[in-house]
């Protein structure tokens, strides 16, 4: 008989998991949660689609979310990164070729992150990990390469946080070999890309093919052999495996002493998109990088442009970090202060204004007591499993990748579990992975 399996949370995290399940032939799942409470945001501004909080595709979407939107017919936009901004290192050393010391300096920098992603997760040096980012560099004698940091991968460029805040072994986790391989096979090499029709849609169209239901899901705990879910209405169900995708400290679950405020670490992002007549002085975006070198907390770090709107007007999106003391009210007129009066923008219209909680990690305390590891080992146990952001990385790209993983593992485990079917599962695993590169 097919397992009766439940996904709890219905942002990216749940629906990739979901239908990767139902891809791989597990026909009885359902799917649980609210999408109206997911991250994804798309606004609609005089003729432009815009997603104010999961903009951007790059390098590694390509095996993850490019084909999902080919598959729900909806078309990317792929955006030319300009030479000037960081990250056209690549295209910039294609066109200066002569510079060969900012080709070595890549080669090194991206060496540098290939180990730290190795020590970090092939070796027990993982504690070493624990300090922040900063520290870390700084230890190393590596401080001239926090700029790059802040700006570059993994840093704040990805939407971390700043590196003082940030775990080394969060910073690292961004790094995945995939990242860096698929630029040779790819014809969507450099820059980024954004989808035409929005996230929004994407994943309101794939949720529309699944078995879903918009309960919010109090308790998860072990039955006999079963896992007993029970939702807020005070239905108890049973299911043969289940699928925590929802932030791990919104629900109850037999691990959930695990969590507490000292396990998890968060930035509060605020997200201001507004019209203006004002030509935009960049052509996509703009790192602040004085407000970002400076650690600035309530003002905008990066501004982006999504284009003419049909009125004439250019639409802006300013994003930056909220600090826990400062008021909506007050961040939204110091955000509006900086706009017009720092960063010569007239606002003509707000069209979007929020703060969400994001990036959802693992802190120090976390990493150094073994925490991480802890989820590590216990995925299946029980038959409950884990995923979402604070699994994987926060970013879409790698939380379906996660959901992939995690359903290759599961499926090996409802099989019959002889040296047969773990060579053929290892090898699943690895011919998964190569798909991905
Ligand atoms: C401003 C901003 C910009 C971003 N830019 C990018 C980007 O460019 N690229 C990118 O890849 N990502 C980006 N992200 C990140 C991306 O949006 C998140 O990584 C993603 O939404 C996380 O997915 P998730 O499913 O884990 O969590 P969420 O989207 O937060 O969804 C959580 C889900 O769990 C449900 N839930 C919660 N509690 C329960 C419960 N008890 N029972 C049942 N369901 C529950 C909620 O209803 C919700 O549906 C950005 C995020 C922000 C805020």
């Amino acid at each position: 008989m097919a397992p009766k399996i439940a996904v709890i949370g219905s942002g990216p995290a749940g629906i990739t998991a979901a239908l990767e399940l139902k891809d791989r032939g597990f026909e009885d799942v359902t799917i649980f949660g609210s999408f109206e409470e997911a991250q994804l945001k798309t606004k609609q501004v005089d003729g432009i689609v815009f997603d104010v909080a999961a903009c951007l595709l790059h390098l590694g979407y390509r095996n993850t979310v490019i084909p999902l939107t080919r598959r729900f017919g909806l078309e990317v936009n792929y955006i030319k990164a300009p030479a000037d901004i960081v990250t056209s290192r690549l295209e910039k050393i294609k066109k200066r070729p002569g510079e060969i010391i900012d080709v070595y300096l890549t080669i090194l920098y991206y060496l540098f992150f290939f180990f730290g992603w190795l020590f970090l997760h092939k070796t027990p040096f993982r504690k070493r990990y624990s300090s922040s980012m900063e520290t870390f560099l700084v230890q190393r004698r590596l401080e001239g390469l926090s700029k790059s940091f802040a700006m570059g991968p993994g840093g704040i460029a990805q939407g971390y946080g700043f590196l003082d805040e940030v775990t080394a072994y969060h910073a690292f986790r961004w790094f995945r070999p995939r990242l860096f391989l698929t630029p040779l096979v790819s014809r969507f090499k450099f820059g980024v890309a954004t989808i035409k029709q929005g996230y929004e849609v994407l994943f309101k169209n794939i949720l529309s093919e699944l078995n879903h239901v918009e309960s919010k899901i109090k308790l998860v705990r072990p039955s006999f052999e079963k896992v007993e879910v029970s939702t807020q209405e005070g239905e108890i169900l049973l299911f043969d495996e289940v699928i925590i995708a929802c932030p791990l400290d919104q629900i109850n679950f037999p691990h959930a002493y695990l969590i507490d405020e000292n396990t998890i670490e968060e930035s509060y992002l605020f997200s201001y998109l507004f019209t203006s007549p004002t030509i935009p002085p960049f052509e996509d975006r703009a790192y602040l990088s004085a407000y970002i070198e400076c650690k600035m907390k309530n003002k905008a770090l990066v501004i982006r442009t999504g284009g003419q709107t049909k009125t004439g007007d250019y639409l802006y999106w300013a994003v930056g970090y909220k600090s826990s003391e400062i008021s909506k009210q007050d961040l939204k007129s110091q955000i509006e202060r900086q706009l017009s009066k720092e960063c010569n923008l007239i606002i003509k219209k707000l069209h979007y204004f929020d703060v969400f909680r994001y990036n959802l990690r693992f802190s120090s305390q976390a990493v150094r007591d073994g925490v991480v590891d802890k989820f590590h080992n216990l995925q299946g146990y029980k038959h409950i499993w884990y995923s979402g952001g604070l699994l994987s990385h926060w970013d879409i790209s790698s939380i379906y990748e996660h959901n992939r993983w995690l359903v290759n593992k599961m499926r090996y485990r409802l099989g019959n579990k002889n040296l047969f079917s773990y060579l053929k599962y290892k090898f699943k695993t690895i011919v998964s992975w190569l798909r991905l590169i």
